[in-house]
C-alpha cells in the first residue's frame, strides 16, 4: 500500500507510470504532475481506459519551484517522488522532498539548464580543474545532499533509469556474483531502430544533444582521460541487432561506478550512432544550433537549443514509427577464484513490442521500467536507507528479478567478444 507523485509526464515518465499501474500490489495511490496537466490527462484517461486497480490523480506543477513541489507533496503526502521531468528540476525536487521528509528516486543527474549562470560556471570550472572532465552534469550537486538526507532518514536513489541505473546494477550483480575482483567495465549502449525520419532523438532533445555533442571521457586507474567528442570510434557485432559503429561519451554512471568500485582499472561508455545522424548534429553544431546561450531573435531572446527541441519529433511519439531492437548491456573482466574471467550482460530490447505493450518506444520502456522498479524498491523498503545513493550501492538481486518479471529480461554471455 503506497502512494507516489510523479514528477513529469514525457517519454520515460508515461512507461513508468503505466508500470506502476501494473505493480497496484504495490503502488496503489499515484499522482501525475507535471508542467502540461492536458498529458497528465490524456495518460490518466488513456489507463482508467484500459482499466487499473491504481487510483490516479493529476496535477499541474512547475517543478523549478520548491514552493509549489512543497505545496502539491503536502496535500497529496506520497510516501516517495519519482522525478522524471528533467535534470534541470532534480535540486528543487530534492530540496522539496527534504522539506516534507519523502523519498526521493529519479532517472540522470543533475545539470543546469543555464549554463552561463556565473555562480554555477565558477563551481564548474574549479570542478573541471580538480576532476578533469568536462561534461556539463556530474554527481557532485547531488551527493552533496548525503548528509541532509541522512539525518532526515530519508533515501535518495540517484539515476534509475537503464543507463545510468540498470548498467549500475548489472555491476553490482557480476561483483555479487561472478567476480572476486572487476578489473574492467565497457558499457554499451546500442540503439538498432529506425523511427523513419532523416533526425530525431529518442529521448528529451535538449538533454541527449547536449550530451552527445560533449567531448567523451573514460576513467583509468582513478583518473579522467578525455577525447574530443567521438574521436574513439569501435565496431561491435551486437546480439540480435548486429553490427554497429559505437563512440566512446562520457557518461554519468562512469564517475559513481568510479567512486563505488576504486579498483576497476578502466571504466569507458560507447554509444552506437548511424553516419546520417552524426552529419545531421554535427550541421546543427556547426550552424549554432546546439548552443545553450540565448541569442536574440526579432526582439525575443531564445536558446537554439530549445527552438530545435520545438522543431524535431516528440520522442514519446515515436512509438508506432520505430522498428528495431535496442541492446544495452556491460562486459566484465577481472578474476574469480584466481582464474581470469569475461562476462557480458545485456538485455534487448525491441522498439515494436514495447508498442504494442505501451504505445513507447524502446528508449522510454528500457528508462521507464527501471524508474518503477527503483520506486518499488525505494518504497517497499527493500533498498531502503538514509543518504543519497545510485544503484550500485544496494542488493541487486531483487533489482535484476523485476527486471525480468517487468518487460526487460536480461542474459548473461560467459565468452564475450571484448571491445579492444
Ligand atoms: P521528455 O521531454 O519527454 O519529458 C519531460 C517531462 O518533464 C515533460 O512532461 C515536461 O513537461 C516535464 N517538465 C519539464 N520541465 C518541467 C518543469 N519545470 N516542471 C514540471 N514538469 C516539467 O523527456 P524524457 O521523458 O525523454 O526524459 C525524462 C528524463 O529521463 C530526463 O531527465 C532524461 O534525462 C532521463 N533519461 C534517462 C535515461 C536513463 O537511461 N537513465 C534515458 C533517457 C532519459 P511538458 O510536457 O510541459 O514539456
Amino acid at each position: 500500500m503506497s502512494r507516489l507523485l510523479v514528477i513529469g509526464c514525457g517519454g520515460v515518465a508515461q512507461v513508468a507510470i503505466q508500470k506502476c499501474c501494473q505493480n497496484s500490489e504495490t503502488f496503489t495511490e499515484l499522482m501525475i504532475a507535471s508542467r502540461t496537466e492536458e498529458k497528465c490527462i490524456a495518460l490518466r484517461e488513456k489507463i482508467e481506459k484500459a482499466g487499473t486497480a491504481v487510483k490516479l490523480e493529476t496535477a499541474r506543477v512547475n517543478a523549478d519551484s520548491v514552493d509549489e513541489l512543497v505545496s502539491l507533496i503536502r496535500a497529496y503526502k506520497p510516501d516517495a517522488v519519482l522525478n522524471v521531468a528533467l535534470p534541470y528540476q532534480d535540486l528543487a525536487v530534492m530540496e522539496a522532498c527534504l522539506a516534507c521528509k519523502v523519498d526521493y528516486i529519479d532517472t540522470a543527474n543533475y545539470e543546469p539548464e543555464d549554463t552561463d549562470d556565473p555562480e554555477w560556471r565558477a563551481i564548474y570550472e574549479k570542478r573541471v580543474r580538480e576532476k578533469g572532465f568536462t561534461a556539463y552534469f556530474d554527481y557532485s550537486w547531488q551527493w552533496a545532499y548525503g548528509e541532509k538526507f541522512k539525518e532526515a532518514n530519508l533515501t535518495a536513489l540517484l539515476g534509475s533509469g537503464f543507463d545510468p541505473g540498470v548498467t549500475s546494477v548489472f555491476t553490482a550483480y557480476a561483483a555479487k556474483h561472478y567476480f572476486d575482483v572487476i578489473d574492467t567495465i565497457d558499457i554499451l549502449d546500442c540503439n538498432g531502430g529506425d523511427h523513419g525520419y532523416p533526425f530525431a532523438t529518442n529521448f528529451n532533445p535538449e538533454i541527449n544533444l547536449r550530451e552527445v555533442s560533449a567531448n567523451g571521457s573514460y576513467l583509468e586507474n582513478g583518473r579522467w582521460v578525455e577525447t574530443k567528442p567521438m574521436e574513439i570510434k569501435r565496431v561491435y557485432d551486437f546480439p540480435q541487432v548486429g553490427k554497429k559503429d559505437m563512440y566512446l561519451l562520457h557518461h554519468e554512471e562512469i564517475e559513481a561506478l568510479g567512486r563505488n568500485f576504486p579498483e576497476v582499472k578502466r571504466i569507458r561508455f560507447f554509444m552506437t550512432f548511424g553516419q546520417s545522424y552524426l552529419t545531421h548534429m554535427k550541421c546543427l553544431e556547426n550552424v549554432g544550433m546546439l548552443s545553450t546561450s540565448p541569442v536574440s531573435f526579432e526582439g525575443h531572446k531564445i536558446v537554439p537549443i530549445q527552438f530545435l527541441k520545438a522543431l524535431l519529433p516528440d520522442p514519446a511519439s515515436l512509438g508506432p514509427r520505430t522498428v528495431g531492437k535496442t541492446n544495452i548491456g556491460c562486459i566484465f573482466t577481472g578474476r574469480k577464484d584466481g582464474k581470469e574471467r569475461r562476462i557480458y550482460i545485456y538485455n534487448v530490447c525491441d522498439h515494436q513490442e514495447c508498442c504494442r505493450e505501451l504505445g513507447s518506444q524502446a528508449i522510454s520502456y528500457t528508462t521507464g521500467v527501471p524508474a518503477m522498479i527503483g520506486a518499488a524498491l525505494v518504497v517497499k523498503g527493500l533498498w531502503k536507507k538514509p543518504g543519497v545513493f545510485t544503484t550500485d550501492e544496494f542488493d541487486p538481486d531483487p533489482y535484476m528479478e523485476m527486471l525480468n518479471q517487468y518487460g526487460l529480461p536480461w542474459v548473461v554471455d560467459e565468452n564475450p567478444v571484448l571491445v579492444d
